[in-house]
Formats: structure tokens, C-alpha cells, sequence
């Protein structure tokens, strides 16, 4: 991976403005895996004062979860929104954890399987999609898997790496082809992509202050 590389021009010159982002927030890996759960369609504002109610109520843990009445825990986890659906999500996750004999530490998942057999896995539980279960193996588990979204597809396709139609796995191929295999380098790459979303490849860019104006194809 040569310093020309087009894919990691962008992680350099994010990295050199932010610098460290200190990625996943959260305090153990199971709190990772239910914000990654928690943080569909909702900003991680909403997710925190979520977790801060399961905290209160001694409900951040996977056996925990599971004895919780669904309507307990959906009231548990309402400032997130679909908090019904987020319920049976989040307890739907905790049986996959249970199953695998890992409720008491989910971290243990990682040396279990390879990690495209994980993928797999954590795919077939309802309510785990692509970017949650990458979500769940990167940050949780330590493992190196790519973690594309919304703000990567848009800052992408602007900045002429992308068509802007591509696949979540034709994306996410693309970066871990042209990225060295490194779960710090994913790590602080999606977090930073997420600040660049947020902060100024927003639907309306900001282009005068963005750290990738000079190799920006769309820069205003
Ligand atoms: S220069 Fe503008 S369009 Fe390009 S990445 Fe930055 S904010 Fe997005």
C-alpha cells in the first residue's frame, strides 16, 4: 500500500485533521454489540440515554435481556426509537449469544469460528444486517472487517471512489482491498467517515473547511 494509494489519502489526510476518535463507544464488548443493535436509524444520542436506561436497570447483560419482559425492555430502550422492534433485536442477538455459549462473555465469540463463518452467523440473526454485524465484529470483536454506511457511500461516490450504486459488499471489497488488513486502520477509518458525514460531507456539503477538499472530484 503505497502513500499514493487513493483509498487511504483520505483516512490520512481525516486522520491529520481529527486525529484519534477512540472508537466504539462503549465500555465492554457487549455494550458495543447492543449500540451497534440500538444505533439503527437513530442518531447516538438517542442510543445513550438508551444504554444509560439499561444501565440503570441492571439490564446490560445478555442473561439479563433474555428474563426481561419484552415490554420492559422496550420501555428500557424507547429514547431509541422502534424500541419494539430494537426489543426483540436486542433478544434475538442474546439467544444467538446464548446458543453459542458466550452469554457471560461475548468476546469469547471471536475465537470460535473464522470470522467469515461469524459474518454468517450474526448475519442469520433477525435484525442484524451487513453494517451491524460488521459494526459487531469490528468493534466488539476485535476482528478486521470493513464497516461501510450512508456516509461512506456519499463522501465516496463525491470524492470519485465510488458510482454511488455499488453494493454494501462490492463497497466494503473495495476498501479492504486497497487497505492493509488492519483492525486499527478500520477501527479509526469508519469512525473518521462518520465524522466527515456528520460534519461536513453532510447532504449539503461543507466543502470550504473539509479536510478532503484538494482530492475531492465534487468539491464546492
Ligand atoms: S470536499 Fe465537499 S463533497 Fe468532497 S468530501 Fe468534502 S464535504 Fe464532501
Amino acid at each position: 500500500m503505497t502513500r499514493r494509494n487513493p483509498w487511504l489519502i483520505p483516512y490520512q489526510r481525516l486522520a491529520a485533521r481529527h486525529g484519534p476518535q477512540h472508537w466504539w463507544p462503549g465500555e465492554t464488548p457487549f455494550e458495543v454489540m447492543v449500540g451497534a443493535v440500538l444505533t439503527q436509524n437513530t442518531a447516538w444520542t438517542n442510543v445513550e440515554r438508551a444504554i444509560a436506561n439499561l444501565k440503570a436497570a441492571g439490564l446490560l447483560d445478555c442473561a439479563a435481556i433474555l428474563a426481561c419482559p419484552d415490554a420492559e425492555l422496550a420501555a428500557a430502550i424507547r429514547p431509541a426509537g422502534y424500541f419494539n422492534v430494537k426489543a426483540g433485536r436486542l433478544k434475538a442477538l442474546c439467544r444467538f449469544l446464548a446458543e453459542r455459549g458466550v452469554a457471560a462473555a461475548p468476546e469469547r465469540l471471536a475465537g470460535q469460528a473464522g470470522q467469515a463463518e461469524l459474518r454468517d452467523a450474526l448475519l442469520a440473526v433477525s435484525g442484524v444486517g451487513p453494517e451491524t454485524a460488521d459494526s459487531i465484529l469490528l468493534y466488539a470483536l476485535g476482528l478486521p472487517s470493513f464497516v461501510v454506511d450512508a456516509y461512506t457511500r456519499r463522501a465516496y461516490a463525491r470524492l470519485g471512489l465510488l458510482r454511488g450504486d455499488e453494493s454494501y459488499a462490492e463497497i466494503q471489497t473495495l476498501f479492504e482491498r486497497h487497505l492493509a488488513r488492519d483492525v486499527g486502520l478500520y477501527n479509526e477509518y469508519h469512525a473518521l467517515i462518520v465524522r466527515l458525514g456528520k460534519e461536513h460531507c453532510r447532504p449539503r456539503p461543507r466543502c470550504p473547511d473539509c479536510p478532503l477538499k484538494e482530492i475531492c472530484r465534487h468539491a464546492l
